[in-house]
């Protein structure tokens, strides 16, 4: 049971009790909009800094349909039997939060969603400042600061989520199906590249020799992009979340990648660069709420543009005119 106001105090104790109400309920104030939650959540993201990121943060993708929720049961269950706590953040960019969603239900997660050590938690609604991204960044933090230690961060393959989604994960994970013919059809490269693992889904009865040469024209494909910067080549491997079979190649894969990773600095590096990406992001949609969407600006905005476009201003005078709203 839990008081209706919590304060700083509350949240910080909790989340060190590993207290999945709490936890919830921390999410739900990073996500608030109003300013008093606000000024709440990003106190106390600064306190529990020290408490995080210790985790593996690791980005699933793939169409509606692939398997990745089964996959994620299964590889969940996988890694609670090994002793780990798991959480999963689920983004969907289709829908907010109370609407219904192609990710919305969770009850497929039927093991996971009911076990103690995991905690399963659908993304906030976007128009944040900030994003979607960057709260489940938050969201993220306040699992790791509650003890988790494997962040699945769940995405559809539909849009831009996956560039997003790979802008705060260690690891990313290309959930793929054998396709019928031509292996490589509907896959855009760009997704590929971004991927640090490849795994062909539902290799299991008939589909076992079509995922194996699913793998093997991957593998092939993957040859051709440009390499890592870290030196690390993606593996491509198959799977059946029905049979639990390739599931624990996955876990080591993803072992190798961290040990790879560290050896080199990357791991940390990659991290460094993430909050950088987060900081720049924020910053520009700040200035860009605050500032350019403000109505009287933004009219002044419009007619300054005109009076460039026209030749009547120069571009650099018009920015000096708006520059002085600031001064
Ligand atoms: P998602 O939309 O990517 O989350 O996909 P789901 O996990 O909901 O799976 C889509 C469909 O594929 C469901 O009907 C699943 O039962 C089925 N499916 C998922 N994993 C497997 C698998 O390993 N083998 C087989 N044969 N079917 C699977």
């Amino acid at each position: 049971f839990l008081p209706k106001q919590l304060d700083i105090q509350d949240y910080i104790k909790g989340l060190q009790d590993s207290n999945i109400a709490v936890l919830s309920r921390a999410i739900t104030l990073i996500e608030s909009t109003k300013p008093e939650h606000q000024a709440l959540a990003s106190q106390l993201i600064d306190t529990i800094l020290p408490l995080t990121g210790k985790s593996i943060r690791i980005g699933i993708t793939g169409v509606p349909g692939v398997g990745k929720s089964t996959f994620i049961e299964s590889f969940g269950m996988y890694c609670i039997n090994e002793g780990k706590k798991v959480a999963v953040l689920a983004i969907d960019p289709s829908s907010s939060l109370s609407k219904g969603s192609i990710l919305g239900d969770k009850t497929r997660m039927e093991q996971l969603s009911v076990h103690p050590n995991a905690f399963i938690r659908p993304s906030a609604a976007s128009g944040s400042l900030g994003g979607v991204t960057y709260k489940t960044r938050e969201a993220t933090l306040l699992c790791e600061a509650a003890g988790f230690d494997t962040i699945i961060i769940e995405t559809v393959g539909v849009g831009q989520s996956e560039t997003e989604v790979s802008q705060i994960t260690d690891f990313f994970l290309l959930l793929m199906l054998a396709g019928a013919g031509d292996e490589l059809q509907g896959i855009k490269r760009g997704i590929m590249e971004m991927a640090d693992g490849l795994i062909i889904t539902k290799a299991d009865g008939n589909n076992v020799t079509k995922a194996k040469s699913a793998r093997t024209e991957y593998a092939r494909a993957l040859h051709f992009l440009p390499p890592q910067p870290s030196g690390w080549i993606p593996e491509v491997l198959v799977c059946s979340s029905y049979e639990n079979s390739g599931i624990q190649e996955v876990v080591q894969m993803i072992e190798k990648f961290v040990q790879h990773q560290n050896i080199n600095g990357f791991f940390q590096q990659k991290r460094k660069e993430q909050n950088h990406h987060a900081f720049q992001r924020l910053l520009q949609e700040y200035l860009r709420r605050f500032f350019l969407l403000k109505p009287d600006i933004k009219e002044t905005i419009n007619k300054l543009e005109s009076a460039v476009v026209s030749g009547e201003t120069s571009p650099y005078s018009a920015v000096q005119q708006l520059a002085a709203f600031i001064q």
